[in-house]
């Protein structure tokens, strides 16, 4: 299958950007109605081939005065058409290159986690491993993989053996599939979790990030289970939580943050979120952690609200963690996102002590760094005694190609 690229796309591909919309495609890719044709059945010119494409089918991009830019696979259901695997003139796209690019991304971990005091990390970042859309989570023995989109889903099965043999190879025992939850079927309390390969999945297992415990809900959590992505900067609020009064954590989630902040000396940890299953899980990583929950809050509200209240009663912070959920889905967002994230700000630097250090995080790939340090300029946070002091995003387990910046989605921004 032969897919012929807008001259827009083309360049993007010789990039290395691993995505081609369906407008990237010459002759029309958004005209392509991929379940009128049946597989094998000739096909026009044009973005017109690309409609005989079945989710997961192997094509090859062309564009004007380049028969060969590289293989892809194609997504008949999502906005991106084609998720590029190849560039160079390789042998094949089958299942033993995409073997060999999983050991690679899995060997490079080898040597940065020692399994002893970090036994959660990714494993797999997807497009910045070089193998488009599949994300995979180490939770201690169990992995977790996630698809984005539909392309690799015909490939699992296939794919499954060489996963279980590279992994168990390192001590992972389970390997589980985190199902994509429609927004439309809102069981945000149902499981999530489908069992691939060996022992039964744990439904909550604890793991060890930079020494410190932590549960994690493999079963009904978030991601495919944790935010592992923000490991590094858990490890930089232990670091500064030393000697504050009293550290406030907005959406806290299952208390990553909390604890850490616990954990580095901080006297009383208050911790937001809206979701109470967050808080049970926050309050087990304490005791965990032998930290005893009772000497901290855990506060179930809006944290708007709780930010509105806390204001009203007087309560000051020396140290503030936020870490909303994105609030920029799509470009199109990306106003009202900045909005929001500008009357968050807002109510924060209320609550913050003069002296007080603010974390704040976004997780939007659509906002860029600029954009987000204007929603904290000394306008926004009606204060001019704060100073930027730290930039920082993903940790080295979530890799992103230079071409590829929506990969780059996490900002990290100490203010003190
Ligand atoms: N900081 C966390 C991740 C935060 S995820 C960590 O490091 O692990 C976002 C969290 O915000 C979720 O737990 C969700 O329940 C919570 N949340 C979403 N909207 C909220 C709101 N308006 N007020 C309080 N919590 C909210």
């Amino acid at each position: 299958m032969r897919v012929h690229l807008t001259a827009t796309a083309a360049a993007a591909v010789r990039r290395g950007h691993p995505w081609v919309y369906r407008d990237g495609i010459a002759g029309g890719g958004n005209a392509a109605h991929p379940g009128e044709r049946r597989r094998g059945e000739r096909a026009p010119r044009g973005g017109g081939a690309a409609a005989a494409a079945a989710s997961g089918d192997v094509v090859e991009l062309s564009a004007e005065g380049a028969p060969f830019l590289g293989r892809g696979l194609w997504d008949a259901d999502s906005a991106i058409a084609v998720r590029v695997f190849q560039r160079a003139q390789a042998p094949a796209l089958d299942e033993r290159a995409l073997a060999e690019r999983l050991e690679r991304a899995f060997a490079l971990r080898d040597g940065w986690f020692d399994g002893r005091d970090t036994t959660a990390y990714r494993l797999c970042n997807g497009e910045g491993d070089r193998v488009p859309s599949l994300v995979i989570d180490r939770y201690d023995r169990v992995a977790v993989i996630r698809l984005d989109g539909g392309m690799l889903a015909p490939w699992l099965e296939r794919l499954l053996p060489h996963l279980a043999r590279a992994l168990g190879a390192r001590g992972v025992r389970s390997i589980g599939l985190r199902a994509r939850v429609s927004a439309a079927s809102g069981d945000a309390e149902g499981k999530k979790l489908a069992h691939l390969h060996g022992p039964p999945l744990p439904d909550r297992l604890f793991v060890r990030e930079t020494g410190v415990a932590m549960e994690v809900d493999l079963a009904r959590g978030q991601k495919t289970g944790a935010f592992l992505d923000q490991r590094d900067n858990r490890a930089r609020v232990r670091a500064l939580a030393g000697g504050r009064r009293r550290v406030l954590n907005l959406f806290s989630y299952a208390g990553g943050f909390s604890v850490a902040a616990a954990l580095g000396g901080a006297g009383r940890v208050t911790s937001v979120d809206s979701a109470p299953a967050a808080h049970a899980s926050a309050q087990r990583t304490f005791r965990e952690n032998g930290v005893d929950p009772a000497a901290h809050d855990f506060v179930t509200a809006d944290a708007f609200d709780f930010l509105e209240k806390a204001r009203g009663r007087g309560d000051r912070y020396d140290l503030v963690i936020c870490d909303p959920p994105s609030f920029a889905p799509s470009e199109r967002a990306k106003p009202r996102a900045l909005g929001a994230y500008r009357r968050l700000h807002t109510a924060v630097a209320r609550v913050l002590d003069r002296g007080g250090v603010l974390c704040a995080a976004s997780c939007s790939s659509h906002i860029a760094m600029e954009d987000f340090l204007a929603t904290l300029d000394d306008a926004t946070l009606e204060r001019d005694d704060l100073r930027v002091r730290a930039i920082h995003g993903q940790p080295e387990d979530h890799p992103t190609l230079p071409a590829w910046w929506e990969g780059r989605y996490l900002k990290f921004v100490v203010l003190e």
